[in-house]
């Protein structure tokens, strides 16, 4: 009902609207920013870290993450030049660990090919690896004052609310809409401010639940609010369906010395049913679908220098749409340790040869997702009885 009034209206004001909005958001956020570290001193590294952090994790885990990241890395070269463990440490906590890989993939590149200078524009920034076009904008009007409209989560929801569209604005062509509408808001003054100034008012104010319109800055020219419309815009995100899916992990435990063995998880892909897309380049325990996990115990279980568990205790877990329920093998070695498990394993499951033995006391800390830290608490809990 409001909205094909909102349509007759926009229809007429829609460049009064968008003109008018940039200064009172420049003026709001000159008042209301919060002091974020990468905020206090314009820092291109800093811009680019902490945007591809932000992605995905909230900015409360995200500002100590980055403060420990940039005092152990504190310059392209040092993230180009780390070790990938030590990458895996400082990430630990954000998730997604992809993105540590293309930052890293990125900063190599910078320092590889462009002689550790940076791009100075959007477009060069978009040839950097592992940079997308939200990122090319953010760095670009931040650092370089370019007039490219950064267009996130937040944005998509002020701006849907401002001009109360009723399309499906989460596609690509609604987002595209919303990125035209955002273009043409965009001042030539202060871009980065601007842009920074919209997706603050989308986090702190315009929020996607219980809206703080009494305080916003550009109420007065907003639609849904002016309609009452608020709580139905923007649509809400189609929903993929939930899929369930069943997990081993796999525990081998030297006890002799206390040391757990755990790889990098894309060797594990070598047959086609492995757990393909889960956790891949991760670092932690070997992970097997339901599909195989009876071989692999019938395998376990006939290897006479192991013995072989299956906890009772289950773990659940949540990847993207993936529901997964957790379970967990281990694989106690009893013999002397010069006896290859890798090999035999190796042949028998086809598993890497190369595993890292690490000490129990410091393995938490060499565990980069969520899912592994679940399997390990379980595994001491057996352990400590
Ligand atoms: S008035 Fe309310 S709905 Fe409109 S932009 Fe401001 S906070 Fe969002």
């Amino acid at each position: 009902m409001g909205f094909d009034i909102a349509r007759i209206y926009l229809g007429v004001n829609k460049g009064w609207i968008v003109n008018q909005c940039a200064e009172k958001l420049l003026a709001w956020y000159d008042h209301h920013y919060r002091p974020l570290p990468w905020r206090q001193k314009i820092n291109i590294y800093h811009t680019w870290v902490c945007e591809v952090m932000s992605q995905q994790t909230t900015l409360a885990v995200v500002v100590p993450k980055f403060s420990e990241f940039v005092k152990h890395l504190p310059t392209v070269d040092d993230l180009a030049t780390c070790d990938e463990e030590i990458l895996r440490q400082l990430w630990s906590g954000l998730g997604y660990y992809a993105r540590a890989r293309n930052l890293k993939k990125g900063a190599k590149f910078i320092v590889e090919q462009l002689e550790g200078h940076f791009p100075q524009s959007y477009y060069e920034w978009l040839k950097i690896p592992g940079c997308g076009p939200y990122t090319a904008s953010v760095i670009a009007s931040i650092c370089f004052n370019e007039k490219v409209a950064c267009v996130d989560g937040n944005v998509v929801r002020v701006v849907s609310r401002l001009l109360a569209l009723s399309e499906d604005v989460w596609s690509s062509s609604g987002k595209s809409a919303i990125q035209t509408h955002v273009d043409q808001m965009i001042p030539e003054e202060r871009p980065g401010d601007f842009n920074q100034a919209i997706m603050e008012l989308g986090a702190t104010v315009c929020r996607k639940s219980k809206p703080l319109c009494l305080l916003c800055p550009i109420r007065e020219q907003c639609l849904a609010f002016a309609h009452n419309c608020v709580e139905i815009c923007p649509p809400k995100k189609p929903r993929r369906d939930t899929v369930d899916v069943e997990l081993f992990a796999l525990v081998f435990w030297r006890k002799a010395t206390d040391t757990v063995a755990i790889a990098k998880r894309c060797c594990f892909q070598q047959n086609a049913h492995r757990t393909k897309g889960f956790l891949s380049n991760t670092v932690g325990f070997p992970l097997v679908t339901a599909t195989e996990a009876s071989e692999v115990k019938k395998v376990l279980q006939s290897l006479e220098h192991l013995q072989f568990l299956e906890l009772s205790s289950k773990f659940s877990h949540s990847i993207t749409h993936h529901r997964i329920s957790g379970r967990v093998f281990i694989a106690q070695e009893l013999e002397n340790p010069s006896i290859t498990t890798e090999s035999v394993i190796w042949e028998k499951l086809g598993l890497p040869k190369s595993f890292d033995w690490i000490p129990r006391s410091v393995l938490a800390s060499k565990l980069s997702t969520a899912l592994d830290n679940k399997v390990f608490k379980l595994f001491e809990n057996y352990i400590l009885g």
